[in-house]
């Protein structure tokens, strides 16, 4: 390609909400622009460096033995209905209707189309297993787009979806794919973690999601320093925590306690540590039919996890019960524990608090709390893991110190079970002649926002370091004065060289200047330029590196040839 016919509208300005060096870069080098929230097009070079991942990702999956297809982006409403998704999906799901008044969804994920594409076509176990996959648009209605392509809400996935007679084949399948997972991201180059994960929305037991470490990442993770245990904080286990100093040992009494309200004041009004305190925290639950208080109690140095909660209750969402509700539910913020609540009010209870004694809580009474409690009368089910885990935790597996690193999640996979074929009435014949719903498993990849992970991966100050894998161009010939002759056929002939090789080029032809054609090389990214400049005079040409800028002369006539040898 010669960069004079090339449409890559460089500029010097970023746009205004472009906090992270990914959407700065990617704009402002010309791989894509901006047409609404959360909304992108693919300009050029953009569209290579996508078309790239792709391939990589289609070549790992194709070895796998999966199948490529393409669903519709638009989905009858009436399949969500079969699921039970349509009322519980929540915002991020936009629906429409056509000018018959019937009710659609643009696609956000498809295991709803899916399990149509297979429903009384597949009858027999002796057609399993099989697994669909397709790379292509999805539509969600993100609460806050940002960060350009890593949260936009149209985006494009990988997404595959395997079917299984039995819990054993779903299971082996799932290895498959973390394997298949682990080569694609080894193979664009990317420093990740694949770790234990919540399952969301999505739905089903056991998930694993693939967190490339990066300090702008939205994830936190947990890692142990020891082991290879690696977790989501929404789904992080850890080992029971001991005590810091001696239990306060006390029966059983209610104490008046003005003014102390944070868990702080309690410890220090019984000159106590936070540990033998409990901290109770009242939320409203939203359900799909119905909105209640629940409270949770943690220990007092501990931090609710929010998803964990939510999964415990088995609510949609959690928000913070204003003052009025709290009162209206009989509840004393600053007050409330988990003995005496009213009756009507649901509650959960942290698993490390089970069977506890000679702790402090509320009294369910304005001013006063409980010392010398014991936790002993509470029903098994009352009890959840709540606690986020924090940094210097104990990890379960080995004991060993765990620390929180943030992560950018590219991709999930999941063992669904047989959640959607039962809802929507999937089944097939097994090996004893028995109608069974299938198991199914789901996998995704953020294909368009592995774009802009590669750059929040390697980027410098002056713009994106692109690798051999996914460059738009691996080598740009510049011209350094496209006046002088002599340079302009010496650049010619070693950029069709260089094509005729296999090399992709790009060969900067442009009447600017030398330093400007240098200046879109490092923000664009190129990982090679090759300077054609008044050295060609002493049969001389240089050789840059983008990642580490540095320099080397190069004779003219070995070019060539150290230039093939980079991408041999
Ligand atoms: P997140 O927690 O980041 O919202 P998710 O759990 O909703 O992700 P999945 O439903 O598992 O994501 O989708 C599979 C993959 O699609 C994710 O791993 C991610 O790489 C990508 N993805 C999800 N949402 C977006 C988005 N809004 N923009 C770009 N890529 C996305
Ligand atoms: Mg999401």
């Amino acid at each position: 390609m010669r960069f004079s016919k090339l449409y890559a509208p460089t500029t010097k300005e970023a746009p205004k909400d472009a906090t992270l060096p990914s959407h700065q870069f990617l704009v402002r080098a010309g791989f894509i622009s901006q047409v609404g929230s959360g909304l992108y097009n693919f300009l050029p070079m953009g569209k290579i460096v996508l078309d790239k991942i792709r391939a990589i990702v289609k070549d790992e999956m194709d070895k796998t033995g999966a199948q490529e297809i393409q669903m519709g982006v638009v989905t009858p409403a009436e399949l969500w209905k079969q699921s039970g998704r349509y009322g519980v999906f929540g915002k991020e799901l936009c629906r429409l209707k056509d000018r018959k008044e019937n009710e659609f969804v643009l696609g956000p994920t498809h295991e709803e189309v899916v399990v149509d594409i297979v429903r009384n076509r597949i009858n027999s176990y002796k057609q399993l297993p099989l697994h669909l996959y397709q790379i292509t648009t999805k539509f969600r209605d993100e609460g806050r787009p940002r960060f350009g392509l890593l949260r936009g809400r149209e985006f494009i996935m990988k997404d595959g979806y395997s079917f299984h007679e039995d819990e054993a084949s779903m299971k082996e399948e799932f290895a498959v794919m973390e394997e298949t997972y682990t080569k694609i991201f080894n193979r664009l180059g990317l420093n990740f973690r694949a770790v234990e994960a919540d399952s969301g929305a999505i739905g089903g037991s056991g998930s694993k999601e693939f967190m490339v470490l990066a300090d702008n990442g939205e994830d936190d993770i947990v890692v142990c320093k020891a082991c290879s245990y690696a977790a989501n904080i929404e789904a992080a286990k850890r080992a029971k925590r001991a005590a810091d100093q001696e239990a306060p040992e006390a029966e059983y009494a209610k104490f008046y306690t003005p003014d102390t309200q944070s868990i702080d004041e309690v410890a220090t009004f019984f000159k106590i540590s936070p540990f033998f305190t409990i901290k109770s925290v009242i939320k409203k639950a939203i359900y799909a039919d119905k909105e209640a208080i629940v409270v949770f109690f943690v220990r007092g140095d501990d931090a609710l996890q929010e998803t964990k909660a939510t999964n415990a209750c088995g609510a949609l969402e959690l928000v913070d019960a204003s003052e009025d509700e709290i009162k209206a539910n009989g509840l004393f913020a600053g007050f409330c524990g988990p003995i005496k609540l009213p009756e009507h009010v649901e509650f959960f209870i942290d698993n490390e608090l089970k069977e506890e004694k000679n702790l402090i809580c509320g009294a369910n009474e304005q001013d006063y709390h409980l010392v010398g409690v014991s936790m002993f009368n509470f029903k098994d089910s009352r009890y959840k893991d709540l606690v986020e885990v924090k940094q210097g935790d104990r990890c379960t597996c080995c004991g060993g110190e765990m620390y929180i690193t943030k992560g950018i999640e590219v991709g999930h996979i999941f063992q669904l079970g047989q959640k959607y074929a039962s809802a929507m009435g999937a089944t097939f014949l097994d090996k004893n002649g028995k109608s069974q719903p299938f198991y199914m498993g789901c996998y995704g990849i953020g294909v368009s926002r592995l774009v802009a992970v590669m750059i929040e991966a390697s980027h410098d100050e002056n713009g994106c370091i692109w690798n051999k894998q996914t460059a738009p161009y691996l080598v740009d010939v510049i011209v350094s004065n496209i006046k002088d002759e002599a340079q302009y056929d010496f650049a010619q002939k070693l950029y069709s060289d260089l094509k005729n090789f296999g090399v992709e080029a790009l060969l900067d032809d442009r009447t600017e200047r030398f330093g400007f054609k240098m200046k879109d090389f490092e923000l664009i990214g190129f990982p090679y330029a090759l300077i054609v400049g008044k050295g060609l005079e002493e049969g001389v040409v240089e050789l840059v590196e983008r990642k580490t800028l540095e320099k080397k002369v190069l004779q003219k006539d070995e070019a060539l040839n150290i230039i093939k040898e980079l991408f041999a």
